[in-house]
């Protein structure tokens, strides 16, 4: 009997399983249902070069419509899997159809955070999640448009640079001290700010939205009330204050939850012949000794080429170094490991170079970088982390020691799992 995987979400981490499937062997029905009426594509483009107009619609895809062909995986998109029948192993879709399965992957991602504030459903309030999302909003994208991004993690920062490069008058709001406030140290958020500034954005820091109004009562401009009592006018406004992961269709069939799907260092929910990869899923990593979710291209990969190896019984469990990266302007931050519980923090080169490192360390242990310009020192601290090697805070600091040394610390040694635990 031909065996049968239902993905649910057409995502990078669906696209992905579905792809490792076939590399790793699996020759029964793969079906990939997705509720975008797009192939998967790669997000990360959206608040960059597709934003810009520097990237030609069709170099989105991870895969070209030939390839599923090829190989076999059967596409249904534009289609909502709405229910799960998990002792039946059946899923039932908005448009009326069911689809057995033998094993299923839950790939679905997460959808923005709702501004909470009274107003926020003004006509020109934007998202950016989806390619319609960016779509829907690149006729405004020209010169003289008046801008106001409601958030500073990386969406917005991403956002607020192209825009400005555009010629678009942006006003970037964040609620916190500084940018990337929930993501990075204040080092490397003041760093951004400063940046953000010289580029000629209005940042507001500390600056909380409470409300949207209409001006002018036709819904073209939108005004921004600050709690400060500031009315920033806006004939576009894109909002970026975070993911909700979605776990309901998992939720209501049952399975375990908890900021994410649950899932084990094999991709497996709490149900028989589920599974759950990418934004959605919440795992267990071995390096911090801890359960996260991660909001990645690297997790969604990598999650998804578990999930493949499990379906096909050759167990990989998870184990990978965290990474992200982020485009702003001519810098490239690339972010490994996550830094939260860090007692110390070493900075590597001279900010105003716009180059330079900042590590992160727990007790002497690296736990993650921040390397802006700095690709060597990513390589080396993802190796150094990913190995748990010791390291010296005096040569992490000393920029004539070449970065790709770092990690030859003589007498370097793997931290035993039990020290890793009680720093963690
Ligand atoms: C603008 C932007 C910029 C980014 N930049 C970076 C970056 O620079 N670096 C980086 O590492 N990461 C970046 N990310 C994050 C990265 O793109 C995501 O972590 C990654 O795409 C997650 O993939 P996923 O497949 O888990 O989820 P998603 O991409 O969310 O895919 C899930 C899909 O499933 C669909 N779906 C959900 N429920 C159902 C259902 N019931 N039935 C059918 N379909 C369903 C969803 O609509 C969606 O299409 C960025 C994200 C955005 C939005």
């Amino acid at each position: 009997m031909t065996e049968t995987v239902v993905i649910v979400g057409g995502g990078q981490a669906g696209a992905q399983a579905a792809v490792s499937l076939r590399q790793e062997g699996f020759d029964g029905r793969v079906v990939l249902i997705g509720d975008e009426a797009v192939l998967p594509y790669q997000r990360p483009p959206l608040s960059k070069t597709y934003l810009a107009g520097e990237l030609a619609r069709e170099r989105l895809f991870v895969k070209p419509a030939a390839f599923y062909e090829k190989v076999n995986i059967e596409h249904m998109l534009g289609e909502t899997v709405c229910a799960i029948d998990s002792s039946e192993q059946v899923v039932s879709l908005d448009s009326g159809q069911t689809l057995h399965y033998d094993h299923l992957v839950l790939a679905t991602g997460g959808r923005v955070r709702p501004l909470p504030y009274p107003g926020a459903d003004h006509p020109q309030v934007n998202y950016l999640r989806t390619l319609a999302d960016v779509e829907a909003m690149q006729d405004k994208f020209t010169e003289g448009t008046r801008l106001v991004v409601i958030g500073g993690g990386y969406i917005g920062l991403e956002t607020a640079a192209v825009a400005v490069k555009h010629g678009l008058k942006v006003t970037l709001l964040v609620a916190r001290p500084t940018p990337l406030g929930r993501v990075t140290s204040p080092e490397v958020g003041k760093f951004f700010e400063a940046v953000h500034r010289e580029a000629g954005v209005t940042l507001c820091c500390d600056t909380e939205v409470v409300a949207i109004e209409d001006d002018g009562g036709d819904g073209k401009v939108a005004a921004v009330v600050t709690n400060s009592g500031y009315r920033v006018l806006a004939d576009m406004v894109v909002a970026g204050i975070g993911l909700l992961p979605n776990v309901e269709l998992a939720q209501s069939a049952g399975i375990a939850c908890d900021n994410g799907i649950t899932v084990d260092e094999y991709s497996r929910t709490s149900v028989d012949n589920i599974y759950a990869a990418g934004d959605c899923a919440n795992h267990p990593n071995p390096i911090y000794q801890r359960r996260m979710r991660l909001e990645s291209v690297q997790n969604a990969v990598d999650q998804g080429k578990v999930v493949a190896a499990t379906i096909c019984g050759k167990d990989k469990p998870y184990a990978q170094v965290p990474w992200f990266w982020s485009d702003q302007y001519d810098l490239k931050l690339q972010t490994a490991g996550v830094n939260s519980g860090y007692d110390q923090k070493v900075v590597r080169g001279d900010p105003e170079s716009r180059s330079f490192a900042v590590f992160y360390l727990l007790e002497g242990r690296l736990l993650a970088v921040d390397a802006i310009n700095r690709p060597a020192e990513f390589v080396v601290a993802r190796n150094i982390i990913g190995k748990g090697l010791s390291v010296s805070v005096e040569r992490l600091q000393d920029d004539s020691i070449p970065a790709k040394t770092l990690a030859e610390l003589p007498g370097s040694t793997m931290l035993s799992s039990a020290s890793v635990q009680a720093a963690s």
